[in-house]
């Protein structure tokens, strides 16, 4: 088949649209990687990484083959054992997932469900204080509903009740600020095609020395997702199977691009982006169901005529343009704009004006 849709104008959340450079690098043959020279660009990754975290010097990064979703499931695995008893935030699509997660690895959890839009406060933890809890694992920004929970909130309880923190920040990273050591995050979970704004295929865990720790103490049944052998090849800069090499070396380039530019200064970028679509969408009839918003996504649910699946299906076949929709229970009330990746407040126009034009013709 002739695949036709490159050129669409991509509002969604991963994969995004990437930087002319990194399109370029990706045009090359991909290399043979037991290379020093292979080594050497996976060994700059992990300091960038972990620069733009402001991890310590002794946490280690691990570069896992794989969706974000690998990730969540090798760290819950390589962190936690069946002596732990875990709480975890499930206010949608991704807080679920890290429920499945534990129950299929027989990690014992209490969940904390919140409702669609919902932010996390003090009362929510309350009844956890001092109950033996030995781990907390949340989706530091629930992408699916748009939720940015409040890290703060949750690093004090898991310092006060000594909890090992794992947190996806796979759609906060270069969004969102993350203070990694002053939080005491633990483990750290992101991936390539996010606001790194790569091909998907790279999920990547930062680690700090306790998380390194646990994780070279604890056996695990799997052979692709044991993570020592990821940090003992990680030492001289290989991994224990093939990577994906091309993603690898497009993520060296952005992140020396990053370190450049620096990460607030990124943070700063999208955050923009994000404040001049809230201004101009007020002006239509949308509600942004979120009372903590990430910079990464708006979620909007329809006031009007229109079905949010509709107005996804009308964006995309009629003007080129994808929004993220929402699946389940939230098809018709919500869907999503991003705004990382190689995205622009021009951009942001040309979304508004469609919606104005489809406001115009008495469609929305
Ligand atoms: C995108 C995302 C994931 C990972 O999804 P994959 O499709 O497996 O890459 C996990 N958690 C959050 C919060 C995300 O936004």
């Amino acid at each position: 088949m002739k695949y036709s849709s490159y050129n669409k104008l991509n509002f969604t959340v991963g994969p995004v649209m990437m930087d002319p450079d990194i399109k370029k690098i990706g045009s090359n043959n991909i290399p043979y990687f037991r290379t020093q020279e292979f080594s050497e660009l996976m060994k700059e990754n992990e300091k960038c990484m972990k620069l733009l975290l402001r991890c310590n010097e002794n946490g280690r990064v691990i570069f896992l083959t794989g969706s974000g979703t690998s990730a969540m499931e090798a760290a819950l695995m390589n962190s936690f054992t069946r002596n732990d008893k875990v709480l975890v935030v499930n206010g949608g699509g991704f807080g679920e997932r890290f429920v499945k997660l534990c129950d299929i690895h027989n990690i014992s959890y209490t969940e904390i469900r919140l409702r669609y839009g919902e932010s996390l406060k003090t009362t929510h933890l309350e009844p956890y204080e001092s109950k033996g809890y030995t781990g907390f694992i949340i989706n530091m920004h629930e992408t699916s509903t748009g939720v940015l929970y409040d890290m703060p909130l949750v690093s004090e309880f898991c310092k006060r009740n000594n909890c090992f923190l794992l947190v996806d920040a796979i759609s906060s990273f270069l969004a969102d600020e993350i203070k990694m050591e002053e939080w005491g995050i633990n483990l750290l979970i992101t991936a390539s095609q996010k606001a790194l704004a790569l091909p998907p295929g790279i999920a990547i865990i930062v680690m700090n020395v306790d998380a390194v720790d646990r994780i070279n103490k604890n056996k695990v049944q799997s052979l692709y997702f044991d993570l020592k052998e990821y940090l003992i090849n990680g030492e001289r800069g290989q991994t224990p199977f093939t990577p994906a090499v091309g993603t690898l070396i497009q993520m060296n380039k952005r992140l020396l691009d990053l370190r450049h530019k620096g990460i607030e200064k990124q943070i700063c970028t999208v955050r923009k982006v994000a404040e001049d679509f809230r201004k101009k969408i007020k002006l239509l009839p949308f509600e942004i169901p979120s009372d903590s918003l990430s910079n990464a996504v708006t979620p909007l649910r329809p006031l009007g005529k229109l079905g949010a699946n509709d107005i996804f299906n009308r964006l995309e076949t009629e003007y080129g343009i994808w929004v993220c929709p929402n699946g389940g229970e939230l098809k018709d009330s919500l869907f999503r704009v991003g705004h990382i990746g190689n995205i622009s407040i021009e951009d942001n126009d040309k979304l508004i004006q469609a919606l104005i034009d489809m406001k115009n013709k008495n469609i929305l």
